[in-house]
């Protein structure tokens, strides 16, 4: 059987970033960058005050004290949004705001609250040191700089950032288009009543959260039902897309006819039954259709199986499909178990678990029961743990991996 690592490494290495397109910078929250974004100016673009004072040359001050201040003839005023075209004389001040230039010759700002101004002249009481409340032209960003690198997702630092540079329109990949199909002849849609063993198909749901939380964008090709008639139609409907997703049907039993059907419609079956707990019967495929390479990503039904293996295996591929940059996965933390669990599968078991921080030491139990039925599990939870394979009886006490499935 196909390891984790396996069937990640695998899937990454099968899937490729999506082309790029050009949005609005107010349309960019949440892209990825497709080209390194260089700057062209410095940041801040001239010396700056950082705090409401006086502007000084500090050598004026040196040897002032509360008995012997220095007295500095006050000049000018200058306000955040002034030309900076002036030029401070020794022995001379400028009132100065926060954000205003720092006129020439001027090395510090001295806060307003250690000075005192008497007729025309602005008492400095102790030494100002060079570079005191003085932003630098540059300091931030230097022209000529790569200020974001392609691959990282925009998140409001970078939108500010991108604003002070004046780029109107950034060049990001374009969003992958995600079909999701669900399978079952059980399944019956949300505003329908359950009579006679139905049950709704909450796993529509569910994909549509996960595929637009990873960034991507969603499209329901509704319910096949468990015939090869409909599920060739819905599958090749669903062929148009960058990616493709199925839910059911991937185990062995009489009516799982997903992987049946992708065969017979010339789809490679990469592989098929992960060593996982939930999610074991998960298969990727690929389909190649007009030199396109479509990934197939078909999920277990059972509700938490469609979750996690999504979380583990569909959402890194998305993350590349995207471009991002960096680790496909959340950073693992370490936590500290709260009660015991044992296994004796061999199996990779991600289980539903809650962490939060006790005086520092972060602590984490599982949630509810851990069946693949019990979605609720997950509504619970904010991470999964991670059980090695080789595991078996893990007490109280004992540090595991999780990944915050949140922010
Ligand atoms: P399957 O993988 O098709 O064998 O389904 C496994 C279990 O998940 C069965 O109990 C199904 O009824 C359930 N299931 C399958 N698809 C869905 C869905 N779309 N929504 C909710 N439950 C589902
Ligand atoms: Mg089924």
């Amino acid at each position: 059987m196909t390891s984790a690592e396996q069937a990640r490494s695998t899937i990454l290495e099968r899937v490729r970033p999506v082309a790029d397109e050009s949005v609005p910078l107010a349309q960019a929250y949440h892209r990825v960058i497709a080209k390194d974004i260089v700057s062209d100016i410095d940041i801040p673009p001239f010396n700056s005050a950082s705090m409401d004072g006086f502007a000084v040359r500090s050598e004026d001050t040196r040897s002032a004290s509360p008995g012997l201040p220095s007295a500095l003839a006050l000049t000018e005023e200058i306000a955040a949004g002034d030309h900076a075209d002036m030029r401070l004389n020794p022995g001379s001040t400028a009132r100065i705001m926060t954000g205003a230039p720092i006129p020439e010759g001027a090395d510090a700002v001295v806060e307003q609250e250690l000075t005192v101004t008497k007729n025309g002249t602005v008492e400095v009481q102790a030494p100002v040191s060079s570079g005191r409340n003085f932003r630098k032209r540059g300091e931030d960003i230097r022209a000529g700089s790569t200020v974001i690198q392609r691959g990282a997702l925009i998140r409001p630092a970078h939108l500010g950032v991108l604003a002070s540079l004046g780029v109107k329109s950034v060049a990001v990949h374009r969003r992958p288009q995600v079909a999701f199909l669900t399978t079952g002849n059980e399944l019956v849609e949300v505003t329908d009543g359950i009579e006679g063993g139905k049950i709704r198909n909450s796993n529509a749901y569910a994909l549509l959260g996960l595929i637009r939380e990873a960034g991507a964008e969603p499209f329901d090709k509704g319910i096949a039902r468990d015939t090869k008639d409909d599920l060739r139609r819905k599958l090749a409907e669903s062929s148009a897309f960058d990616a493709m997703i199925t839910s059911g049907g991937v185990s062995v039993g009489k009516y799982d006819l997903v992987l049946e059907m992708l065969r017979e419609l010339g789809v490679e079956i990469v592989f098929w039954k992960v060593n996982i707990k939930p999610g074991m019967p998960f298969a990727f495929a690929v389909w190649c259709r007009e030199s396109r390479e479509i990934p197939v990503f078909c999920l277990p039904g059972n509700p938490v199986s469609t979750m996690v293996t999504f979380l583990q295996f569909v959402r890194p591929a998305l993350k590349k499909m995207m471009g991002v940059r960096g680790p496909e996965k959340p950073v693992p933390l370490r936590a500290v178990l709260e009660h015991p669990i044992t296994k004796s599968d061999g199996k990779r078991h991600w289980s539903r678990g809650f962490v939060r921080s006790d005086n520092g030491v972060l602590k984490v139990r599982t949630t509810r029961s851990q069946s693949s039925g019990v979605l609720t599990s997950l509504v619970e939870a904010n991470c999964l743990v991670t059980i090695p394979e080789d595991a078996r009886e893990l007490r109280e006490g004992d540090e595991v991996e999780v990944e915050l499935l949140y922010l």
